[in-house]
């Protein structure tokens, strides 16, 4: 399992005894990402046992406090931990400003190196990169400048077929790598032995998009078409859909839509109005659109294939 996601908040608003505002912990080709950062975040991540060290790329998706409030608190923790390791967090403009006036008022500056790559453009853009993993912003319309993002495995190398290149005698180990890359085979007589003999197709490379906050938004569709896993935020149901167009939020129907449109393999759904008592409601509005639909909660482990699983359990 190469994409594994753990919601530590899924609510909206204001924080309350078991709602917890957005935060979400992927780990995808052995990558570790924190994506918004509600107050209690911490609390969260050390209930759930995500280790501290593990984290050295936070995306904000906006500058609402119930997706960032918890930053401050985090920054702090690390160096109360004496984390040594530099920390990267990307986040809309601003970012930096209010980060840094709190550090300095409180004369708290970290011992370690904070890099903020403050995001300002309205198309999608590459912001993040290595031998593993790529992250893409998804512009999103909030009342805030807002931004989801892709997160994609590279693609793997071909797997090696040995049944196959243990028949030509000719072929030595030292010849596995460009074949892993992709090249035919020429024998001593010249024959050629094409590549798609001697390899096997790579496990298909996952990918994961989170977009909240957000009105209803068709032209990301291009940008997420396809992904594994989308976490699109529902705030309202269909009844209230006046409340989104105030609000630039989205309801579970049209959370569905844009999941059905990109041809996602699977929802989840969160960012719940605390107006609703019942979640369940979400989830058969969206499901009318779209089957493979879960509720965000926090404490849940989700990844492509499976059904989520308690991490408490
Ligand atoms: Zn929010
Ligand atoms: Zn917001």
């Amino acid at each position: 399992m190469s994409l594994k996601l753990t919601i530590l908040g899924c609510h909206s608003a204001t924080p309350r005894v078991n709602a917890h505002p957005t935060s979400q912990y992927l780990e995808i080709n052995n990558r570790h990402f924190l994506i918004d950062c509600g107050e209690g975040t911490q609390r969260q991540m050390r209930k759930y046992k995500v280790g501290f060290s593990k984290i050295n790329h936070i995306f904000i998706s906006h500058l609402h406090g119930d997706h960032f409030f918890g930053l401050i608190g985090l920054i702090s923790t690390f160096g109360i931990l004496n984390r040594e390791k530099e920390l990267h967090i990307y986040g809309p403009k601003g970012i930096k400003e209010v980060t840094t006036l709190q550090l300095k008022l409180s004369k708290s500056w970290t011992k370690y190196h904070i890099h903020f790559h403050e995001l300002v453009s309205k198309e999608s853009e590459l912001i993040f990169e290595d031998d593993k993993v790529s992250v893409h912003t998804i512009p999103l319309d909030h009342r805030v400048y807002t931004n989801g993002f892709l997160f994609r495995e590279k693609e793997k190398p071909r797997k090696l077929h040995i049944g196959k290149i243990e028949e030509y005698k000719e072929i030595d180990t030292c010849d596995y790598h460009n074949i892993k890359s992709g090249k035919d085979f020429v024998l001593s007589t010249g024959k050629v032995i094409p590549n798609s003999e001697l390899t096997i197709d790579p496990p298909k490379s996952k990918s994961f998009a989170f977009c909240s906050d957000t009105a209803y938004k068709p032209d990301i569709v291009p940008i997420i078409k396809n992904v594994d896993l989308l976490y699109h935020e529902a705030t309202f149901l269909k009844n209230r859909e006046d409340l989104c167009e105030r609000t630039k939020h989205a309801t579970a129907e049209q959370a569905a839509s844009i999941a059905n449109q990109a041809n996602v393999n699977k929802l989840i759904i969160g960012h719940y109005s605390s107006r609703y008592s019942n979640i369940e409601d979400f989830k058969d509005e969206a499901q009318t659109i779209f089957k493979n639909v879960e509720l965000a909660e926090a404490g849940k482990l989700y990844s492509t294939n499976s059904a989520p699983v308690n991490i408490l359990n």
